[in-house]
């Protein structure tokens, strides 16, 4: 059983693994049963990354829960790996082979003693915003991250920490796991060598003005889209319109959201397109009569992917358009949104009016607003650059745009060169 919980102030290991998404998981792993030593550390409360919010992943269209419970599992029964959640890095210092990382521990306020049986929740009578849910709708001030959670545990938002309130679920828990007196804790880590797997946020759709969205309320992002269709999204999985959880009739998806555009991210995500072909099959799995319209640029599906496009070709009620949506207005009578996008193939404006829009936004490193320790290097969008000099190595996307496969591959190979790197020097 892989330990959770530090009890010593200084811990070592081959190797330090920052950020406890599918990259830094898979580079834990992958380091422990070579029967090396791998710290993992993740900022939030839980282990699972961003692919814990996706509703199914393309392109077998299975749920990311078989993947992460795989991963989970690797984990929980290997004692080379230990985790520690709610975990930052304060400071490194050192070299390659002899880092010494101050590591930051933020207090859960629930210990191990938790069974997650979930009477503290029922009897809490604070709100905060969900995140999975990206704020749409609310989680009580404990609460579970979500269902597959590890350390499976709960956890109180910060915020409400000194609300009188709290008492009453301090005392509504049978197992003595609530502690509202928790303080933050450094403590000290001996490492060879570090792999950077931080991840990405979504680009911020409400810079994209002429898009519309955060004004009319039915134009929503691709990672919406993932939460309304999931089973433990705010809607519970029905896809509904947002100003009047209407069901669709008609869905927009608006590729190149901001990107390959110079005011916004010059680059190419590389699994919008996906993503967008996968939610549209959402789409028609709830709805057998509902049009999609798929506003491109060009679709990238590189390798295999491309059998995904062929078959999303064959049915009748996809519809490509090739062309960069302009604009996005709202038909005030219906609520509905209207596309306009020059169709490149014919040279004709189109105008489509849908029930509503999904913006395919692209994947922004997290590096670019956190950047790593010692001075490493960038790329010119704010990914981590594979100059490994200063013996810090970047996996998966704050690495480069990656879909979950290629995250794999490329943080099996970043643990590898850490490891390298940190016992050559
Ligand atoms: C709309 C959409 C749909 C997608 N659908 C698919 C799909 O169907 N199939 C597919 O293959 N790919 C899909 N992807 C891509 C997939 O989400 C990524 O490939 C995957 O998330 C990359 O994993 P990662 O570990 O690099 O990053 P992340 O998933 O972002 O994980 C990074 C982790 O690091 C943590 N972290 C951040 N900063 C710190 C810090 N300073 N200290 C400690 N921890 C930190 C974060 O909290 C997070 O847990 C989709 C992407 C989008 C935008």
């Amino acid at each position: 059983m892989a330990n959770i919980d530090p009890l010593e102030s200084q811990i070592s290991a081959d190797l330090l693994v920052v950020g406890g998404g599918t990259a830094g998981m898979t580079s834990a792993i992958e380091t422990a049963e070579t029967g090396k030593k791998a710290i993992l550390i993740e900022k939030l409360p839980s282990l699972g990354g961003r692919v814990v919010t996706i509703y199914q992943y393309f392109p077998k269209l299975c749920p990311p829960t078989c993947g992460v419970e795989i991963n989970l599992r690797r984990i929980r029964s290997n004692p080379n790996i230990r985790v520690l959640t709610l975990a930052e890095v304060e400071s490194i210092s050192g070299t390659p082979g002899d880092f010494e990382v101050k590591i930051k521990l933020s207090p859960r306020y629930v210990n191990e003693k938790c069974t997650c049986c979930g009477d503290c929740e029922k009897v809490c009578e604070l709100e905060r915003d969900n995140d999975l849910n990206y704020g749409l709708n609310k989680t009580k001030a404990i609460y579970l991250p979500h269902l597959m959670a590890y350390p499976p545990r709960y956890v109180i938002d910060p915020e409400f920490v000194k609300d009188e309130s709290m008492k009453k679920v301090v005392e509504a828990c049978p197992y003595d796991a609530i502690e509202l007196d928790m303080e933050p804790v450094t403590i000290t880590a001996k490492v060879g060598g570090i792999v950077w797997a931080t991840g990405w946020k979504p680009y911020d759709a409400t810079k994209i003005e002429n898009l519309g969205f955060g004004k009319i309320k039915n134009v929503v992002t691709n990672v919406i889209m993932e939460r309304l269709a999931a089973d433990n999204g705010p809607t519970e999985g029905k896809i509904v319109r947002p100003s009047d959880q209407k069901e669709v009739t008609s869905v927009g998806f608006v590729q190149c959201a901001g990107s390959r555009d110079e005011n916004h991210l010059p680059y190419c995500s590389a699994i919008c397109c996906m993503a967008s072909m996968k939610e549209a099959t959402y789409v028609r799995a709830q709805y057998p009569d509902a049009e999609v319209h798929i506003f491109y640029i060009d679709i990238r599906s590189p390798g295999r992917l491309e059998d995904f496009y062929v078959k999303m070709q064959e049915d009748e009620k996809f519809h490509f358009h090739r062309g960069k949506v302009a604009k996005i207005t709202e038909n005030p009578e219906n609520g509905n949104v209207i596309l306009e996008a020059e169709n490149t193939l014919t040279g004709e404006i189109i105008k489509t009016e849908v029930d509503m829009a999904v913006l395919a936004t692209g994947m922004v490193p997290n590096t670019v607003d956190d950047a790593p320790p010692l001075d490493t290097p960038l790329d010119d969008f704010g990914f981590i650059a594979p100059d490994t000099t200063n013996g810090i190595v970047g996996a998966g996307v704050a690495a480069r745009p990656y879909d979950v496969s290629a995250t794999v591959q490329d943080a099996t190979g970043a643990a590898l060169k850490a490891l390298n790197i940190g016992t050559r020097r």
